[in-house]
């Protein structure tokens, strides 16, 4: 029996209260109160296959990946290598080798502008992104900026956390060489038009990487369909462990980028004159790998894809809307980010009490949600504010979780309002 062998428990019919029977640490007492765990967004729980996968590879099956003729050594590959399979079917990438093991988004954004930005780019080159990027779609191309002299322009947003598409297909010109672009915004819960992006931006030549971070858990994912040249996500935000994440890429992209990282297991040869690497992909993959980890991620992502996917959908549909309309009977609170595609987060800002304190408060109640920027500087800027409160959910989420976070709102108000 290994730790998967019960997932289809809860395939079929979308039961919430049998997902969260699979997640232990929903039974946990904080603080002496039941546990609402709205901070999903942050990273997400993980259910009792993740953990038993984990601790399963550890106790029956671990020992190093690729290399090894013995037993463990054969046990451990198999699990391993098969996870690439299941990424492949979670978004549709067209070849298995198109798909890379990284150690999250933020690992895999720096692959793509390391090893395809340093050499695809050149002075003068832009790249576009957007006014609601997390920094790890910030930063990395400011680095390219700086080391390479390409040119960064942003897209902005409307004051309802939608995407300026006015302003984002003026800022697309032929000088545009890559759109780098969430697929879901992590402050605003920003869904963007990620097909019209890549449609847009393919009609000027250029390339999209996506920032799926935020969309794979809330999703259907087609990569092909939706045209993305780049995709990369975390598998701690998918219900799977940290330090885990994907990167695909299109094969004839990655086949042209030189390796990011040099090392063992990325290479055909090796003498002191030259090295030839190794094809797709372990050319992106030095070192040993996080191997528990990604078979950890891979029995996340068969929990994941057993669930009844119209049912998910229609489960979190449910709560961000009963949520949004709880939260907007409380006086003195303005939601930030209300565009009309939005999934799983609920940021928000009260007129009488700093969100740290709101948290703090909140945390007294059982109540787990994120406070300050978010990672997302740039949308506080667009706001004018320095900090949210953000709940934000999952597929364990329930109207109750809704309601301990109203009530602590409550005792907030009794305290600051
Ligand atoms: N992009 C988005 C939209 C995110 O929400 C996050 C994490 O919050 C990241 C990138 C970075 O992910 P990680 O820290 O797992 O690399």
């Amino acid at each position: 029996m290994t730790a998967t062998d019960s997932l289809p428990r809860t395939a079929g019919v979308y039961d919430v209260e049998r997902v969260r029977a699979d997640f232990p640490i929903l039974a946990e007492k904080v603080r002496g109160k039941r546990l609402a765990f709205l901070d999903s967004a942050a990273s997400a729980q993980k259910p009792r296959a993740v953990i038993e996968s984990i601790a399963h590879t550890y106790t029956r099956e671990y020992a190093n990946v690729h290399r090894g003729v013995h037993y463990l050594s054969e046990r451990a590959t198999v699990a391993y290598v098969a996870v690439r399979g299941k990424v492949q079917r979670l978004i549709n990438a067209a070849r298995e080798d198109e798909i890379i093991f990284t150690g999250g988004t933020t690992d895999g954004i720096n692959l793509v502008a390391q090893a395809y930005g340093r050499t695809a780019l050149k002075s003068g080159d832009e790249v576009l992104i957007t006014e609601m990027e997390h920094h790890s779609n910030i930063v990395p191309w400011q680095m390219l900026r700086d080391e390479k002299g390409i040119v960064l322009r942003v897209a902005p947003i409307h004051d309802d956390g939608s995407l300026d598409m006015d302003a984002f297909q003026a800022l697309l010109t032929e000088k545009t060489r890559l759109v780098a672009v969430t697929q879901v915004s992590n402050a605003l819960g920003t869904v963007t038009p990620i097909r019209d992006i890549c449609r847009l931006a393919h009609a000027v030549g250029a390339k999209v990487l996506v920032d799926g971070a935020q969309g794979i858990p809330h999703i259907a994912t087609d990569v092909q369909d939706m045209g993305a040249d780049f995709y990369v996500f975390s598998g701690h935000k998918l219900y799977g462990p940290t330090g885990t994440g994907v990167l695909y890429g299109r094969a004839e992209l990655l086949d042209a980028m030189p390796p990011w990282r040099g090392g063992g297991d990325m290479i055909r040869s090796v003498t002191f004159e030259h090295t030839e690497y190794a094809p797709l992909p372990h050319k992106f993959e030095a070192g040993t790998p996080n191997i528990a980890g990604v078979i950890g991620m891979g029995a996340g992502i068969d929990w994941f894809t057993a669930l009844d996917r119209d049912g998910l959908d229609a489960h979190e549909a449910d709560i961000l809307a009963y949520g949004t309309a709880r939260l907007a009977e409380v006086p003195g609170l303005r939601l930030v980010g209300t565009a009309p595609e939005k999934v799983a987060v609920m940021s928000f800002v009260l007129d009488y009490a700093h969100p740290h304190d709101i948290g703090t408060i909140l945390d007294q109640e059982g109540v787990a949600v994120r406070t300050g920027h978010h990672c997302a500087q740039p949308v506080m800027q667009h706001y004018d504010i320095a900090a949210t409160v953000r709940p934000s959910i999952g597929a364990y989420s329930t109207r109750e979780d809704i309601e301990q976070l109203v009530a602590g709102l409550g005792k907030v108000r009794e305290m600051f309002g």
